[in-house]
């Protein structure tokens, strides 16, 4: 696979290349890392490249050309493919890449644009230094050093390089921009550009990186993963925010549809409908043979109970569970309602389940461990004389409707994988009124709590984030 980084000076894309060719297993090819080499070490080559890159200026394409296609056919790592990050640079560079390729039956698969604006480019690259000693890169404005002129990694001291500094930078810009800016026609033409916005966050950019990547490749999108759970993009997000709604307002419908006297078996059409009519399919339905498209579990039914015969009655609490697939993506959600009047006792304990959750969305955010949210959930419901399931629990969800990590609805602080922003999970305590074991009964699917106590069961579908979490199953 043969993959080009194309931006100016500044734009990241030194930093997006080292982070692709890790998460591919591709070959990092840095062309200005190759004519520094080159002039550090002294060579015919070095001496002629250097007063082109002190003015900031493009070594010649006869030069540039010759050395990096060298290289691209010399480099004898057993490799995947390459990124190539600051070659081609000029129209001339990119048709003799081309020709290269053509002539062993290669071509470049996509080309990644990462775009950022010129007043942008000056400020970023005027705050740019580098350890002379393990060539570790900080930014004075966005990623200072923790002492100022020393390398937080080795103590080297910080230095600026000479094509950094604000005149040679904006040179290097001028050129960028009278050179380099053809190409983005050149392979929007051929159908290969992508472009993301590189003034997002670093790691968001890596992100959009990927998942644009993924989208182009065939079969399964590349996945970015923290301690093996999923990192959404924002793109991803956005159809998980579309899925969450239709999760929403479907069990809108379903609540409003409670009352005495109905059989739960009446919901699947409901859901039917209401799914159908915003373009989503209910992930239920098939899931590991589940016969319905949604879940109707009624008092000691904790989860999983299969909408049929059973009537509702007056007092009875029942609880509606809900998965969307929409554009491939997945949210999930749960509700527990009372049917008419109910006693004081199935009252708190759907409260208590209600708040078990707000409680736990309130914990969860980036930086925290998956434990806190556990631990807050549990102590919620324990604190308030129920307890919570132990052989179901929450979970991660994205294209998936489970994925890493569990999430159980106890556990100790402090423990488990770190959450981060971009990690979608379903939340979803269980509390039963009376102890917590549970057992499933003879269809092999409905679990009902052993001593047949009532049980509760809410879930939103979230989305962590720096500060509190974002609901995704919100109408
Ligand atoms: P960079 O680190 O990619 O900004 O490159 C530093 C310097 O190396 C540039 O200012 C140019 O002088 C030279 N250089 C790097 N890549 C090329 C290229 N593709 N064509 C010509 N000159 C290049």
């Amino acid at each position: 696979m043969y993959i080009i980084l194309l931006g100016a000076p500044g734009a990241g894309k030194g930093t997006q290349a080292v982070f692709l060719s890790q998460e591919l297993g591709l070959t990092h090819l840095a062309s200005g890392d190759i004519f520094r080499q080159a002039q550090n070490s002294g060579t015919p080559l070095g001496n002629m490249v250097k007063d082109y890159m002190e003015r900031g200026v493009l070594v010649p394409d006869e030069v540039a050309i010759q050395v990096v296609l060298e290289r691209l056919g010399a480099t004898s790592e057993k490799s995947a493919g390459y990124i190539l990050d600051g070659f081609p640079r000029t129209l001339g560079q990119a048709q003799a890449l081309d020709e290269a390729l053509a002539a062993k039956g290669l071509a470049i698969d996509l080309v990644l644009y990462i775009k950022v604006s010129e007043e942008e480019l000056l400020r970023r690259l005027g705050g740019r230094w580098i350890c002379r000693v393990c060539q570790a890169p900080y930014n004075l404005n966005s990623a200072p050093p923790w002492v100022a002129g020393r390398c937080d990694r080795c103590g080297g001291e910080l230095y600026q390089r000479a094509d950094d500094s604000r005149e040679t930078a904006q040179k290097r810009l001028e050129v960028y921009f009278a050179e380099t800016m053809p190409l983005i026609e050149y392979y929007t033409r051929l159908g290969k550009l992508a472009e993301i916005d590189g003034e997002q966050e670093v790691d968001v950019v890596g992100r959009s990186l990927l998942a644009t990547l993924g989208k182009f490749k065939e079969g399964p999108q590349l996945k970015v993963r923290d301690s093996g759970i999923i990192i959404k993009s924002p793109s991803e997000l956005t159809l998980m925010r579309e899925a969450g709604k239709v999760v929403a307002d479907t069990l809108a419908a379903l609540v409003r549809a409670v009352k005495p006297g109905m059989a739960t078996g009446e919901f699947e059409a409901i859901v039917v409908e209401e799914m159908a009519k915003r373009r989503a399919r209910p992930s239920f339905k098939g899931y590991h043979g589940f016969p319905a498209s949604l879940c109707v579990s009624v008092n000691e039914e904790v989860v999983h109970g299969i909408p049929g015969e059973r009537v509702l009655k007056e007092g009875d609490i029942v609880s509606l569970d809900v998965g969307a697939i929409y554009q491939g993506y997945q949210a999930d959600a749960a509700v527990t309602v009372g049917v008419g009047k109910i006693s004081t006792k199935a009252q708190a304990l759907i409260e208590a389940t209600r708040g078990a959750l707000e409680t736990g969305i309130g914990a969860a955010r980036h930086g925290c461990h998956l434990g806190d949210v556990s631990a807050v959930i549990q102590y919620y419901v324990e604190s308030r004389g129920f307890s919570v399931v132990r052989e179901y629990v929450g979970h991660g969800i994205g294209q998936d409707m489970h994925e890493e990590p569990q999430v159980p609805n106890f556990g100790v602080a402090s423990r488990g994988p770190l959450l981060r922003r971009g990690m979608t999970l379903a939340l979803e305590p269980m509390v039963n009124a009376g102890d917590w074991a549970t057992k499933v009964t003879s269809n092999g699917w409905t679990v009902v709590t052993a001593d047949g106590s009532l049980s509760a069961h809410f879930e939103h579908t979230i989305a962590i984030s720096d500060g509190e979490a974002e609901i995704l199953t919100l109408s």
